[in-house]
């Protein structure tokens, strides 16, 4: 061991940092006052009953809460709310004092006000800091913090917040002002979001494999039962599977790129930047990344299922007969040149759309996109996203090919399937050759510098534009 290390390993069993009380020895409790002694730190517990200290990290001290209060300045309160009335009796061990409160809630709204505005008017005397509450006890016992590093703080004190701060650093944690007390309740929602930004993807990922789903099941299955009597339920399992699962994933990238769309054309008609998006649009625009990302995952289900194709006791069988048929009839399988070219180039643009698919998932994830600079992203995000789109599109086309013009490809009247997955995909790239024609683009790209199309008995209002920067 290098003597700097030595010296910094003694000096961190001396508790050099200061003292740093901490009320409750449950979970959180033990856990912050562990990484607090790791750092250097004297810690000592203010508990209802201080002679039982068998869990807690060795070298921490156990008192009441009034005699703890008395040793440090900063306080950390891990205490559930609803145990705080007891702090009461200890506003005067309290005064000029800095809580800070780490709790959450149950629920959002569970009370009119957030529980550190609460500890706040329950000691007046005290500052109160809120901080921690979106760390876990385990992450911060089992120092997997990587994804987990940052401490959000608030509070109305700038000396209070900055000796949370030091001690969030000391502790190899970054910090992040988000300002007064009043952003407190804001920070408690934090813990209890469930994939806020999954959930309108989510839904329409289900919605639309349930409505394929069901319509290939009905065109396929249900008609050939009802017109023929014949039971090909077993193709639930992988056939339609695998014809409801492109047809999502072609359906969510296409509208990926919809609302970007959609959004220039609002600007060229509205002719400025600074009119706010209607509500759904702003929302939409919002979770691209998530509508890519799924749809990415049913390209990726759509590949796994194809490749179990050739093992298929279906398609075995299916081989095995034709074969014999054909011997048994000494017939031979003409080569069929246009057959060879409709097969390499659906397998070709499949294969490339779905590597460029992968391509714009990775740029997505935040290591990779952080690294690069907004014209680097937009580039692949847009550029590559519709050149992704525009394969995609064409696997389709190209599987497809000519059944639209056969009169059995319409069951029951209905369209067969692809032609239904083609009518997004389409659109969205119809409307982008329109918008990258040399009026429509030049008009957007001044619009998008600031350029703003003079109204007719005044200026256009300079409203707030969308909370999203556009990638078209
Ligand atoms: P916990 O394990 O239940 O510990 C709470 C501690 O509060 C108890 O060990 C107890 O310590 C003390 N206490 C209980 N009833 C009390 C009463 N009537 N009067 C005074 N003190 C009482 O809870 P926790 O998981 O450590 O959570 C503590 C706080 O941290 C909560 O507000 C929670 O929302 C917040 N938090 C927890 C986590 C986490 O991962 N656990 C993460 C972020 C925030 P004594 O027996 O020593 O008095």
């Amino acid at each position: 061991m290098k003597p700097d290390s030595v010296a910094m390993t003694a000096m961190s069993s001396l508790g050099t940092q200061g003292v740093v009380c901490i009320f409750g020895t449950g979970d959180f409790g033990r856990s912050l006052g562990l990484r607090l002694l790791q750092a250097g730190y004297e810690v000592v517990y203010g508990s209802r009953d201080p002679k039982n200290s068998a869990l807690l990290p060795k070298g921490a001290k156990v008192m009441t809460h009034e005699q703890a209060a008395q040793t440090a300045r900063v306080i950390f309160v891990a205490i559930h709310r609803e145990q705080y009335d007891f702090l009461t009796s200890l506003a005067s061990a309290l005064e000029g004092k800095v809580l800070v409160d780490i709790s959450n809630n149950l629920r959002r709204g569970q009370y009119p006000q957030s529980n550190a505005e609460y500890l706040s008017t329950l000691v007046p005397g005290a500052i109160v800091v809120k901080a921690f509450n979106t760390i876990s006890a385990w992450a911060l016992q089992s120092g997997g913090l990587d994804a987990n590093r940052q401490v959000l703080i608030c509070g109305d004190h700038a000396d209070a917040k900055q000796s949370v701060v030091d001690i969030a650093h000391s502790l190899g944690l970054t910090a992040l002002d988000r300002g007064s007390l009043r952003a407190a309740s804001e920070l408690e929602d934090i813990p209890l979001q469930l994939f806020p930004m999954w959930r309108l993807p989510f839904r329409i990922a289900i919605g639309l494999l349930a409505v394929f789903f069901v319509y290939v099941l009905i065109r396929d299955v249900v008609y050939k039962g009802v017109t023929e009597k014949k039971d090909i339920s077993f193709r639930i399992m992988v056939s339609l599977a695998n014809k409801a699962f492109p047809i999502v994933a072609l359906v969510m990238l296409a509208l990926c790129y919809l609302p970007g769309i959609m959004a220039a054309f609002l600007q060229l008609y509205n002719g400025t930047k600074y009119r706010r998006f209607p509500n759904w649009l702003d929302r939409w625009m919002l979770c691209r990344k998530q509508l890519g990302l799924l749809a990415l995952a049913f390209a990726f289900l759509h590949v796994l299922y194809t490749f179990a194709i050739p093992i298929r006791y279906y398609v075995f069988h299916r081989r095995f007969t034709f074969t014999s048929t054909m011997i048994k009839e000494n017939k031979t399988y003409e080569f069929d040149n246009v057959m060879a070219w409709r097969s390499d180039s659906y397998l070709a643009t499949g294969m490339l759309g779905f590597a460029l698919f992968v391509l714009l998932g990775i740029t997505s994830l935040p290591s990779v996109s952080n690294s690069l600079n907004w014209r680097e992203f937009s580039c692949v995000q847009s550029k590559l996203g519709h050149l992704t789109l525009l394969l995609c599109t064409a696997h389709t086309l190209l599987y497809g090919w000519d059944k639209f013009l056969q009169p059995s490809a319409y069951k029951w009247w209905t369209p067969p399937s692809f032609m239904l997955a083609l009518v997004v995909p389409c659109v969205v790239l119809v409307l982008k050759l329109v918008l990258i024609t040399p009026c429509m683009d030049r008009t957007i790209t001044r619009i998008r510098q600031g350029w703003e199309r003079p109204v007719k008995g005044g200026t256009p209002g300079k409203e707030a534009k969308s909370s999203q920067p556009l990638i078209l």
